[in-house]
């Protein structure tokens, strides 16, 4: 059976290199994004170029019309849906927790842990057996933020990966018995534009030497692992999570 998946803020990032990956080992792909139809494109293009099976899906995840659209979308245009990597995320400017506003926290957990259960949501529904579906695999994209805290610099962006945490566990619980997996990986410091977007674009040249190996990581070695825990070789594997931190 075809595999296809939605790879959520596919355009960029971490997400560009899992769309990539995915359809070099046989996946449709469904490219998520909200600000960079450009970057998007490219990604699409490069699949199709390379003879996959892709589509870019504008969507803001936190939104809930927007998220039904999108995997309504997928239905339509790639077929029933097996796999689902919960990656789009924000963060906002360093910032300590005495100097945060309900409006940022609210698009913080709006983007990260809203956005990503509302896109667990529909896929759950697609896959699962009780349902009608047969089974798949969901991958959350938390951070290793989410024990470390990000003191000085975003502790709200840590404390929604501390949200993603909680729902691989629970959702993992949920579905096991439904023929459904679902893991996280918890990146560490992955030289990608999400620093900027923090005030800091050369973030990872100034923390790499508090990394065990002393490196930033490449998004690509992220995609590796979130493709392993998709794959069926992680066939016993739910509710677990793997840090890509290099030692960290
Ligand atoms: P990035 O380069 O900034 O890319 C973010 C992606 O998310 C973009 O494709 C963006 O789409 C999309 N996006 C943002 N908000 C969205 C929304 N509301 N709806 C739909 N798409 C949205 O980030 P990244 O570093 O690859 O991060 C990917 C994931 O890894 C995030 O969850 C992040 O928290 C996590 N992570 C990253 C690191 C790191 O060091 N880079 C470490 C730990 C965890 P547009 O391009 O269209 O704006």
């Amino acid at each position: 059976m075809a595999q296809v998946l939605v790879v959520t803020g596919g355009s960029r990032g971490i997400g560009a290199a899992t769309a990539r990956l995915a359809a070099e080992r046989g996946y449709a792909v469904c490219v998520n994004y909200l600000h960079s139809p450009a970057a998007a494109r490219e990604v699409v293009d490069s699949i199709v170029q390379g003879g996959g099976r892709a589509i870019a899906v504008a969507a803001d995840i936190s939104l809930e019309d927007d998220v039904l659209r999108l995997f309504q979308t997928v239905d339509e245009q790639l077929g029933t849906l097996t796999a689902l990597v919960n990656n789009a995320g924000i963060l906002e400017q360093q910032r300590r927790v005495d100097e945060l506003d309900a409006a940022r926290l609210n698009r913080v957990f709006a983007a990260n842990v809203t956005g990503s259960f509302l896109c667990a949501r529909e896929a759950v529904k697609r896959m699962s057996t009780k349902y009608g579906g047969v089974g798949g695999a969901i991958v959350n994209v938390s951070s290793v933020a989410a024990r470390l805290g990000s003191p000085g610099e975003y502790v709200d962006y840590a404390a929604s990966k501390g949200a993603i945490d909680s729902l691989t566990i629970g959702l993992a619980k949920e579905v096991a018995a439904e023929g459904i997996r679902v893991n996280a990986v918890r990146p560490g410091f992955i030289y990608t534009d999400i620093h900027a977007s923090g005030g800091e674009p050369d973030r990872i040249e100034r923390v790499k030497s508090a990394v065990p190996m002393q490196r930033g990581g490449q998004a690509v070695e992220v995609a590796q692992t979130i493709l392993w825990l998709l794959s069926a070789e992680a066939s016993y594997t739910t509710g677990s999570f793997i840090d890509i931190a290099g030692g960290k």
